[in-house]
């Protein structure tokens, strides 16, 4: 597919990426996980040139939303592998394949999450439930999940938009500020204790199921 996208017009940027979306829609309705992925890997060097060709503080709105496609991208790629290791019989007889699964699905969930806040498509609300069924089949299979939380003194975190001090800046983590999204980078942390909990702030850092 020959993709033609004018950055210069909000609405015809996001039209072209409403088509490229419906087009993986379909394919991933019949199982064609891997004309999925390599239609999102095009889509992410796209998003990568645009961010490298846009100056900063040229166009705010092409340079985010153009990092929430690539992000949204990256998610759909997480949910083809997810389909491409759960599809297979005795998946969950596998323990690195839970593992990675796992992983794949916290990942997924926090691009499609994010990517949804500021784009709206059925691709990615059917993604979502889909992440549930998944996530459901988990819980059933396995019982529920024990999880790391570490307690942690961060005794600087540092806004990586600003590079101040996140207390005094003006960003807010999870933000997209012209092309790039905030988190604060923790300095001088120490862990002091770590807890065994249900309810983990990161559900990647996984224990255990079942137990
Ligand atoms: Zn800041």
């Amino acid at each position: 597919m020959t993709l033609q996208i004018n950055i210069n017009n909000q609405y015809s940027f996001k039209d072209s990426i409403a088509d490229v979306l419906d087009i993986c829609y379909t394919n991933l309705k019949n199982g064609y996980t891997q004309e999925t992925k390599q239609q999102c890997a095009i889509m992410i060097n796209l998003c990568k040139n645009i961010l490298k060709t846009v100056p900063s503080n040229y166009n705010d709105f092409i340079r985010n939303y153009t990092l929430v496609f690539g992000i949204m991208f990256r998610g759909i790629i997480d949910f083809c592998d997810i389909c491409n290791i759960t599809h297979k019989t005795k998946w969950n007889e596998d323990h690195k394949k839970i593992e990675k699964t796992w992983v794949l699905m916290c990942d997924c969930n926090d691009r499609i999450a994010l990517s949804i806040d500021y784009y709206e498509s059925s691709l990615l609300n059917w993604i979502l439930c889909e992440m549930t069924t998944i996530k459901n089949e988990f819980n059933n299979a396995f019982g529920n999940s024990l999880y790391f939380s570490p307690e942690i003194i961060n005794i600087k975190p540092k806004c990586n938009i600003c590079q101040l001090d996140c207390r005094a800046c003006i960003h807010l983590a999870g933000n997209i500020y012209d092309g790039k999204l905030c988190r604060f980078i923790p300095e001088d942390v120490s862990v002091v204790s770590t807890s065994i909990v249900f309810e983990p702030c990161d559900p990647v850092v996984e224990f255990g199921h079942g137990i």
